[in-house]
């Protein structure tokens, strides 16, 4: 059953030249973890702000469940839970009130409304926090509570902007954990934007990659990631005042000051790093591709 059947979306924000997102189509199927990746500005929070009915499309249409969303603001109400990627406060709610009113709200007697918030305090570790003010919780604390919060009340869709976002290592683990298993357990369909390559590829049935404000790729991980399986990354880790020269030809991605990557051909290994000034690297490190490398791939190729 398609859940989402997204026709040749556009969207250009005021005073904007370029379109945030150009002629996007898209089915999302009942029960998949459906990935969203790209670089920053790609697109991909305007993509699922429209699929919440928060920004307005320019042309285009929306299906939720065969529903025009224009026209179906409390089917996704209650069958829909979204966490945008920022994590502000719940206007003046203390945790245990955000579950309990987001649950009553979408549709669960007082009574259940009360157990739903109990089981999301204790799925997502945050019970001793039940009575602090929304406002006073950290980053990562708030992105617990909203992700709780997005999933209160079992709906069976569920948007993620960025799930993993603020977390420690831990906390990371433990929300691919809940996600992987609400969608085996209670089939909940989950699309998430993630720049948590690794973890995402474990978890997520397929993928799309946007470039530019279009959808340039969509299939399961393993396909796209045959295109690239000749592909090797190797990360060049330096002193930020003395870059390495490249042998020319090469892209490098900067990832923060004094670490770039570089996305190789198999062939073209031994003769970059023979062509490295190793006095200029303090250390280099090969991979075989991750689904991370895949947008940087059509980042440079389309
Ligand atoms: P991503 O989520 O992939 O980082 P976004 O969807 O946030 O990308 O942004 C896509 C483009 O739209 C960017 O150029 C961004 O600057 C622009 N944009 C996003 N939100 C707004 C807004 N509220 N007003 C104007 N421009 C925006």
């Amino acid at each position: 059953m398609i859940v989402y059947d997204i026709q040749n979306l556009f969207k250009t924000y005021p005073r904007q030249t370029q379109p945030a997102n150009k002629n996007i189509s898209l089915q999302i199927y009942q029960g998949e973890i459906f990935g969203i990746l790209g670089d920053n500005g790609a697109g991909k929070s305007t993509l699922v702000r429209q699929m919440a009915n928060l920004v307005k499309s320019d042309s285009g249409k929306i299906t939720f469940f065969g529903e025009n969303i224009a026209n179906s603001r409390h089917l996704l109400q209650v069958n829909m839970g979204y966490m945008p990627q920022e994590s502000g406060a719940l206007n003046n709610l203390t945790v245990s009130e955000a579950l309990y009113f987001t649950s009553h709200l979408r549709g669960m007697s007082k009574n259940d409304a009360q157990k739903e918030c109990e089981f999301l305090l204790n799925l997502w570790e945050i019970k001793d926090l039940r009575h602090q003010p929304s406002s006073r919780l950290s980053g990562g604390q708030r992105r617990l509570l909203r992700l709780a919060t997005a999933m209160a009340g079992s709906p069976p869709v569920l948007i993620l902007d960025e799930p993993t976002n603020d977390l420690d290592p831990q906390r990371r683990k433990l929300v691919w954990d809940i996600l992987r298993r609400i969608n085996s357990e209670q089939e909940t369909t989950i699309i998430l934007i993630t720049h948590d390559a690794i973890e995402a590829e474990k978890a997520i049935q397929r993928v799309g990659i946007m470039h530019c404000g279009e959808l340039v790729a969509v299939g399961r991980p393993s396909e796209l990631k045959a295109k690239i399986d000749r592909t090797l990354r190797l990360e060049l880790f330096f002193s930020p005042s003395n870059p390495p020269t490249l042998p020319p030809g090469l892209t490098c991605y900067p990832l923060e000051s004094g670490h770039w990557r570089l996305l190789l051909q198999w062939e073209q290994v031994t003769q970059t790093l023979n062509n490295l000034n190793l006095e200029q690297i303090e250390d280099f490190r090969l991979y075989s591709a991750t689904l991370e490398d895949l947008y940087l791939h059509y980042a440079t190729n389309t």
